[in-house]
């Protein structure tokens, strides 16, 4: 596996790197212990202020960063920008509520004076995508730098130099070495890196595929894991909904980062009183995009990561329309050599086919038919994955019923699908468990440890397991 910055709009290979030796996974992995082992004793406000610092560079250098990721995985040069912004408020987050959310919690017992204190849990393994290369890495990096759990990072291999540029960030921030060391490492070499005893977690964000993998191996070797995976979601437009709001909203919500969001909205289930004027609607919102040179202010859609990924989904297009599905709409073609997939709408997707369930990872919207509310629910929950969703309702609340009856991680009702620091992001099923960002977001990996307390035993107060013992 060769670490590559290509361009997917010009197709240029900007920089190949070499995968990491095993004398530098060493390095990493006992210098980020030997950090680990001095943080367990730094109180969480001795790492706050690189939180504010890191942040500060993030608004400081958001064009220069900006256009790192446009270069290596071809989003737009303004959601680009957008993702540096946000990347400065997860850190801003951590910085002025880590404390607060790390304090110990005091238990009432007849054991004694309890509390449950919030320490760092060890070194983490961090394996993270391409499609935010440096959201993804800060979701994890923020809570866990306020914690005190040092970082050994391996993003996708076709964003090393977002890994390169978040490293350097971190660095000029003035956190200490091995608070985050991105590493080039082959699959094999994460293998090892989780099995390493000084690893004590590990955090996917990616593909239910590659977190099958990952976790396998941390399975074996019991570490905890976070897994942040893929997902199939649903944007319901009830029978009540109001569709200006639905058909601006839509197209956005499925051509946003050229449609590689893991909450895009993939499926369109649609009640059929409404069905006919969102389809044409949709038709003329994504006949109206226009693909080209990312950095373009004026570009619409931006060119898909690389060709290969542009090569699958043209596949699962391909299988679609061969296991039935109508081919609704397919934009114009492009005169540009950049890894463009044209805005393309299925319909008639019967659960036999080859894409019903199957995330499709670009811009290609599903859309689905409903007689009413209730099958449009019931169409959502058909699916393996449960990450996010969007609910189009007559009312907020009326949405929040139809919402709560989804299975999966977050849905937004009346709008468009966001995420922000205060938000925890997950999902269940195949999408995997735990939460990133918000409260839950720190809670992930760290040592919960109970400590009981009182001058000296009581005999007569003993209880729970003890007890039987006591009595013998
Ligand atoms: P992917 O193939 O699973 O890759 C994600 C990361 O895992 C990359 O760093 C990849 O490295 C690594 N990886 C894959 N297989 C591995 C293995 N066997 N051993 C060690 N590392 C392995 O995912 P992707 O297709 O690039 O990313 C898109 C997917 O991520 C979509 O399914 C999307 O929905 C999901 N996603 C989920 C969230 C969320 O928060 N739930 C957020 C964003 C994206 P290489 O690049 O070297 O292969």
């Amino acid at each position: 596996m060769a670490y590559q910055t290509t361009n997917p709009y010009t197709n240029e290979v900007v920089k190949t790197y070499p995968e990491a030796t095993p004398a530098e996974v060493e390095a990493a992995l006992a210098q980020a212990q030997a950090l680990y082992k001095q943080w367990r004793n730094d109180p969480v406000s001795t790492r706050t202020p690189v939180l504010h610092k890191l942040a500060q560079i993030f608004r400081d250098e958001t064009d220069s960063l900006a256009k790192v990721l446009t270069t290596e995985m071809g989003k737009l040069f303004v959601e680009a920008q957008g993702e540096v912004i946000l990347c400065a408020e997860i850190a801003e987050y951590y910085a002025d509520h880590a404390e607060e959310f790390l304090q110990p919690r005091q238990i009432a017992s007849i054991a004694g004076d309890a509390q449950l204190e919030n320490h760092p849990l060890g070194v983490l393994m961090a394996v993270e995508p391409w499609n935010f290369p440096y959201y993804q890495i800060m979701r994890i990096f923020a809570p866990n730098f306020a914690i005190g759990d040092p970082i050994v990072l391996k993003h996708a291999a076709i964003t090393p130099g977002s890994a390169l540029a978040f490293e350097d960030a971190v660095r000029r921030a003035g956190a200490p070495a091995g608070s985050l060391t991105n590493l080039f490492l082959s699959y094999d070499q994460v293998s090892q890196v989780v099995a390493d005893d000084r690893v004590q977690g590990v955090a996917l964000t990616g593909s239910e595929r590659g977190g099958t993998a990952v976790a396998e191996v941390a399975g074996k070797y019991l570490k905890k894991t976070t897994m942040e995976l893929g997902g199939t979601d649903a944007f319901i437009v009830a029978h009540d909904a109001d569709m200006a709001m639905v058909n601006s909203i839509a197209p956005r919500a499925r051509l946003y980062n050229a449609g590689q969001v893991c909450t895009s909205s993939k499926r369109f289930i649609v009640t059929e009183n409404h069905y006919d004027e969102f389809l044409a609607s949709l038709k003329r919102a994504f006949a109206a995009v226009k693909l080209g040179d990312p950095m373009d202010p004026t570009t619409s859609l931006a060119p898909m990561n690389s060709k290969k990924a542009k090569e699958k989904l043209q596949a699962q297009v391909d299988a679609a329309v061969a296991g039935g599905a109508t081919l609704a709409f397919v934009h114009d073609p492009v005169d540009s050599d950049g890894q463009f997939f044209l805005p393309t709408i299925l319909t008639d997707i019967t659960k036999d086919n080859p894409a019903y369930g199957k995330e499709m990872f670009g811009p290609v919207a599903q859309v689905y038919k409903v007689k009413d509310d209730d099958e449009a629910v019931a169409l959502a929950n058909d699916t393996n994955y449960g990450l996010g969703g969007i609910v189009f309702a007559g009312t907020g609340d009326y949405g929040a019923q139809l919402a709560s009856r989804i299975e999966t991680g977050q849905v937004y009702v009346n709008t468009f699908f966001s995420s922000l620091p205060e938000l925890e992001f997950g999902g269940v099923k195949k999408s995997g468990y735990g939460r990133e960002l918000g409260r839950e977001g720190i809670s992930s990996f760290v040592n919960q440890e109970l400590v009981v307390k009182r001058d000296k035993p009581n005999d007569n107060e003993f209880g729970g397991l003890v007890l039987p013992f006591h009595l013998n």
